[in-house]
């Protein structure tokens, strides 16, 4: 095995350790929710579609709006309880899309998508993983206001955690949608794609949903083989990311590939092809001659890769 590189401090992953105690038994708890909304200490993230309000500041800006302030940027829809940190309540506001461009105008506010705050790191790191969950919260009352089940108006119960329809008694859960996210493996070398809706030189890992009735494993071999004709055989678990983009969680893998010859399908992949560690460690360290580059470390997909080029197929457990 080649010499583990020296790749520098281990960056953080992006939406990932919440601070946020969820107080998932509070969910219903009126009196409780009215009290935290009361207390000073209150905060709320703004929300519209994509889009996340920020109050602007010196360089570093500021996602926590008091619950009063966030009632001045426009007409809200949905409020989900997120949490607690340190006793004092967390909460996620949607706002109608319509605000977004009036809010631009004015200089207090930066308003902007959730990848670029976290890969400019344009608030603090311990606002991501809150955002994340509100967004996709969000996200999902703005696509299921109506029972799946008889097309009825549905309702917001369990402060943002359910859905319940009047006519039918349906009741309906926020999804998150598991993607497998892998890097094949063979022996020396990596296994990377390009989608082309990639920014120029950035390749990274395969990916997928999960579908029905498989196993983690199952669709990493299956996504794998599917876009880029490789086998696989064992299949490591790495760790998993919240995926806010709308609402899923990608489960980092590691996968030992059984076959070498690539097969690429062009709809879902630009290209495909081998990269050997030390080329994947000079993407990583943005220094590769022919500026090639990774997925910056906001995303599990560097974490992945680089897990390999440190430590090459003992990674695959
Ligand atoms: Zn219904």
């Amino acid at each position: 095995m080649s010499p583990r590189p020296d790749l520098g401090p281990k960056p953080k992953l992006a939406y990932a350790a919440s601070q946020i105690e969820r107080a998932s038994e509070r969910r219903t708890d009126e009196a409780f929710l009215r009290a935290l909304m009361a207390d000073a200490r209150a905060g709320a993230y703004a929300v519209a579609g994509e889009m996340v309000v920020l109050k602007a500041g010196d360089g570093i800006h500021d996602p926590l709006f008091r619950l009063d302030e966030v009632a001045g940027l426009g007409t809200q829809t949905e409020t989900v309880f997120l949490g607690l940190i340190d006793g004092a309540g967390r909460f996620g506001i949607g706002l109608d899309p319509g605000v977004v461009e009036p809010l631009k105008a004015q200089n207090r506010f930066v308003v902007t998508d959730l990848r670029s705050i976290a890969v400019q790191g344009l608030v603090a790191q311990d606002h991501l993983p809150p955002i994340a969950e509100a967004k996709a919260l969000l996200h999902w009352h703005a696509r299921h206001r109506f029972c799946a089940n008889c097309g009825a108006p549905s309702r917001v119960v369990e402060s943002g955690w359910r859905r319940d329809c009047p006519a039918c008694k349906a009741q309906h859960f926020p999804r998150t949608d598991p993607v497998v996210i892998m890097l094949a493996i063979d022996g020396e070398r990596c296994l990377l794609g390009r989608q082309t809706r990639f920014v120029t030189g950035m390749w990274s890992c395969l990916a997928g949903f999960v579908e029905p009735g498989e196993t983690i494993e199952e669709a990493v071999r299956r996504e794998t083989r599917e876009e880029a004709g490789i086998a696989c055989g064992r299949v490591s678990y790495f760790a998993t990311q919240p995926w806010p983009f709308p609402m899923s969680l990608m489960i980092g893998c590691h996968a030992e590939a059984l076959s070498s010859e690539i097969t690429i399908d062009r709809s879902e992949l630009e290209d495909a092809r081998w990269f050997d560690r030390e080329e994947a460690a000079l993407m990583l360290l943005r220094r590769h001659p022919e500026r090639r580059g990774t997925p910056p470390p906001v995303a599990i997909a560097y974490h992945i890769i680089r897990a390999w080029v440190e430590d090459g197929d003992r990674v695959l457990r």
